[in-house]
């Protein structure tokens, strides 16, 4: 069967298990408004499923998933012909749905992060016309002194980055401010998740700590 006809497939499945016989009660209420907690912000890379690893059914979580999970900083623009498809979802998820929660979940190798890690030769790159200024955002996360080059191989760099760019994009969400407002008035709480593809192993980012900790 090819992927297309094994989407088709699972989707029959979908229809016969998992609406029928295991979710009757949001057939009910599927007709009703959405309202989901939580907003996560998730790469698009096809391994990092936020819905499978959190074994999440329909309705609970609100997604944006993009390149490399990135939240650009806040700016409104003056001209409409700049498309913030991100930062539009934010804004639906805050001011409309109101979320409780907002988690930005960065993965291991990621190819958005090698991107800025190893960037390609002039050519190559060139033939990218979306991706470099997309990844331009988080470029910072890529920076290493002298120091950590010396004491971090090239495979510690990737990962630190990774985890970095995750770090960025909280900052990010902060500079909205009906974001910065709902974490004022304690309505809104900010994770960042980091996914490890080869073990499976989630982490936390711990706030005070200021490090990523696996979730037992
Ligand atoms: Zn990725």
């Amino acid at each position: 069967m090819d992927a297309y006809n094994q989407l088709i497939s699972g989707y029959r499945e979908f229809r016969t298990h998992y609406l029928k016989d295991e979710n009757q009660e949001w057939l009910k209420v599927s007709g009703k408004k959405q309202d989901p907690k939580v907003m996560m912000v998730a790469c698009s890379d096809s391994r990092v499923h936020p819905a499978i690893l959190t074994r999440s059914s329909l309705g609970e979580l609100f997604m944006v998933r993009n390149v490399a999970n990135v939240v650009p900083p806040f700016d409104e623009g003056s001209d409409d012909s700049e498309y913030h498809g991100t930062s539009a979802a934010i804004e639906y998820a805050i001011k409309h749905l109101q979320v409780e929660h907002i988690i930005v979940m960065g993965h291991s190798g990621c190819g958005g992060i090698g991107s800025l890690m190893m960037p390609p030769a002039k050519e190559k790159a060139e033939e990218y016309s979306f991706i470099r200024p997309w990844m331009n955002i988080v470029k910072a996360a890529s920076e290493f002194t002298e120091e950590e080059k010396a004491v971090m191989n090239e495979t510690s760099r990737i990962s630190v980055c990774e985890k970095r760019a995750i770090l960025i994009s909280l900052d990010n969400l902060v500079t909205f401010p009906w974001i910065k407002e709902a974490i004022k008035l304690g309505i809104l709480q900010l994770h960042g998740w980091y996914f490890d593809i080869k073990s499976g192993n989630l982490s936390e980012y711990n706030w005070q700590e200021k490090i990523f900790e696996e979730i037992s």
